[in-house]
């Protein structure tokens, strides 16, 4: 147990209530006490969407509102029913595979923040289908950087899950030798394609650590120093951090997303290394109250495709069920 864990609530809570005055610790989240100030809910800032995620949800709505049918988002815009299930009622629909696009002859598809690889974009141009952009520009600075590399004469090593469609993207922007490589073991596996120059990106969304930890074991096995693109995005370092440094301080730790959703997966692995009471909720029913402790406090973090209703939802509920205890 760390030395915050073994301090007394009240303790804890007020130096919570510290750091959330403190803009340098980055937790100006939302915090919120019981009347006799022995429990608190306390709501990550950076929970909940992010810049490029928001961007592609309103330029999904705003397609709408143009009114210039079909419309199709090639893949679901994000990991969450909710958001989806609107969409899907407003007549948006989800192209699930290239095969489905290879079959359609008319409308509108949008690109999500995951982004895709490049002969989608040919594909959609031979076509003759209109496409909206809203590839996440992190995301889109990575294939430059990958295609570039590439005609440079790189090796280009992605560090991320190889079957998460953003790393698929990033795949299909390589224009020389790529390989992707998840694991320790993958690192130490990792056989070069040649004897070209290696240049190693990493899935925005990819623990900060464990980037850096692979990317030393790559280096180790080859003598030639390769460029490392440390391309994990800060939004996802900024929700992180802050979740950490909550959990640690936390009696129990609520992370909020989608079963799909692999930074919301991270996020609860983080949390789970600091309090061992971290519980991953999809929806408000998921939350089994029982688990909320009488007394402490409990910590809000939500992945980057969690709607801020739901996370609002949660927190209140949590705060109405200690409200009754009482
Ligand atoms: S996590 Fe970062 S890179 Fe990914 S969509 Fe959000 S802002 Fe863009």
């Amino acid at each position: 147990m760390g030395y915050e864990k073994q301090q007394d609530a009240a303790e804890r809570i007020l130096r919570l209530e510290e750091l959330a005055g403190d803009e340098r610790n980055g937790l100006p989240g939302s915090l919120w006490k019981s009347p006799k100030g022995d429990f608190a809910v306390y709501t990550a800032k950076s929970a909940g969407f992010c810049f490029g995620v928001r961007r592609a949800i309103d330029t999904v709505y705003r397609e709408i509102e143009n009114g210039q049918g079909p419309i199709y988002t090639y893949g679901p815009i994000i990991h969450n029913d909710t958001v989806v299930n609107d969409l899907a009622a407003r007549g948006v629909r989800v192209l699930r595979s290239e095969e489905e696009l290879d079959d359609l002859h008319d409308g509108t598809v949008i690109i999500r923040s995951h982004g895709v690889a490049e002969r989608i974009y040919r594909k959609l141009e031979e076509r003759g289908l209109q496409l909206v952009d809203a590839t996440c520009p992190y995301v889109r600075k990575i294939h430059r950087a990958v295609q570039e590399k590439g005609r440079d004469g790189y090796e280009v090593v992605i560090i991320g899950n190889a079957s998460h469609p953003e790393v698929e993207g990033i795949r299909g922007w390589c224009s020389g030798p790529a390989s992707v490589i998840e694991t320790e073991e993958e690192a130490r596996a990792w056989k070069s394609a040649g004897q070209l120059p290696v240049c190693i990106v990493s899935q925005t969304t990819f623990h900060h650590k464990k980037f850096y930890k692979l990317v030393e074991i790559i280096r180790a096995l080859r003598y030639d120093n390769p460029v490392v693109l440390n391309t994990i995005c800060n939004a996802t370092e900024e929700r992180q951090t802050e979740a950490r440094s909550i959990a640690l301080l936390a009696d129990a730790m609520i992370v909020i997303g989608g079963k799909h959703s692999s930074n919301t997966q991270k996020l609860y692995e983080i949390c789970k290394k600091e309090c061992n009471n971290t519980f991953f909720v999809q929806t408000f029913d998921d939350l089994n109250l029982r688990l909320v402790p009488s007394r402490g406090i409990v910590g809000i973090s939500a992945g980057a495709s969690t709607p801020n209703i739901l996370i609002e939802e949660v927190s209140k509920l949590c705060q109405k069920t200690i409200l009754n205890r009482c």
